[in-house]
């Protein structure tokens, strides 16, 4: 069973599909899935904001077991348990996916964990350390502290020294971004997170801003930037950010302004796999804790995306195919 869209819409377009019967071809392998990771950008190829040929079983992430490989291949091998992002049709129970773009698991790591970090850990990652590389004593704001991304964001940010501001939006999701230890938690569905933050630590205190939330978001955190400071806009879970006018960022202190995707920064498969390895060891040794905060039957993928729209997740979401 596969689940995926003929036609772009509401949650109630998710439909079953049949799954591809294809052997893998050049350069490809097939993995049986044990987890698929359930992610934003699912819901924005459901929506049509991110356009695909139709009909498409979605999601775009997973891990499994190797059952076949194609021509070409040849450093991995059937049997391996690896992990993936940015392969389309990982919403089934097989897919075959890109073999250079496939990581092995390290026995050391679940494969729950093992798929929580290929997409929002290592978009965590990039933004931490490549798009703005965070150092010693800079103060970064992070919003959405306890979802997926977010909450191990605050995690590599306070490794490299940083102060965290995070925002979130529950008394639950406010205790999970303290437990991550993020050093000042805002409930922004309760008060203007500019104001709150401009309160704790003066005007103008931030370095760079990590906004995965978007449109509601973007205008507080410009306000908050130090004069070549950087507003990092990574995700439109609340919608799109409008155009924005270069002398706004002359206006608010010479900022700079990025709109970063993940695979811009896993280009080679090098760059893939270094991260890749970078995470897994982080989480074998303890100093990186990933948190799954729902899983739910491949079947059930309509609730997830309800769940995650609804902003009741935190975490990494999964769906599991054998369930
Ligand atoms: P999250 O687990 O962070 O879930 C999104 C969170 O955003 C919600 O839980 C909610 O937290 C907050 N939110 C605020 N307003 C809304 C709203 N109107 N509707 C829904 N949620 C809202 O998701 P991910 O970690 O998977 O992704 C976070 C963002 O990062 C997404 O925008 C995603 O598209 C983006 N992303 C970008 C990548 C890139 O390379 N550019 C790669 C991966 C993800 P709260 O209740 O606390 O406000």
């Amino acid at each position: 069973m596969a689940i995926g869209i003929s036609t772009p819409g509401g949650i109630e377009n998710l439909i079953t599909l049949d799954e591809p019967t294809d052997d893998p071809g050049p350069g490809e392998i097939a993995v049986q899935i044990e987890a698929a990771g359930v992610n934003f950008i699912d819901t924005y190829h459901r929506t049509g904001l991110y356009p695909l040929d139709l009909p498409s079983i979605i999601g775009v992430e997973g891990v499994g077991t190797v059952t076949a490989i194609g021509p070409e291949v040849s450093d991995v091998a059937t049997g391996d348990r690896v992990a993936w992002a940015g392969e389309l049709g990982s919403y089934a129970t097989t897919v075959n996916i890109v073999a250079d773009r496939a990581v092995r698991v390290p026995d050391g790591v679940e494969s729950t964990d093992a798929a929580a970090l290929m997409l929002q850990g290592m978009t965590a990652h990039y933004l931490i350390t490549s798009t703005f590389p965070v150092g010693e004593g800079n103060r970064v704001l992070i919003h959405a502290g306890a979802g997926g991304v977010g909450g191990l964001a605050i995690q590599l940010a306070l490794r490299a020294g940083a102060e965290v501001f995070t925002t979130v939006g529950s008394p639950e999701k406010e205790a999970i971004a303290a437990e991550a230890g993020a050093h000042h938690v805002i409930r922004y569905d309760q008060v203007d997170f500019a104001e709150a933050i401009t309160g704790i630590a003066g005007p103008r205190p931030i370095d760079v801003v990590y906004d995965g939330v978007g449109a509601a978001t973007f205008e507080g955190g410009i306000a908050l930037l130090r004069p070549r400071g950087m507003m990092v806009t990574f995700g439109n879970a609340s919608g799109p950010v409008d155009p924005v006018a270069p002398l706004t960022l002359s206006q608010n202190g010479s900022l700079f302004l990025t709109r970063p995707t993940l695979g811009d920064y896993v280009a080679t498969t090098e760059e893939l796999r270094s991260r890749a390895d970078e995470l897994f060891a982080l989480v074998e040794s303890g100093e990186l804790v990933v948190r799954i905060g729902g899983t739910y039957p491949l079947s059930d993928a309509a609730q997830a995306h309800r769940a995650l729209e609804g902003r009741l997740t935190t975490g990494k979401v999964l769906l599991i195919p054998n369930a």
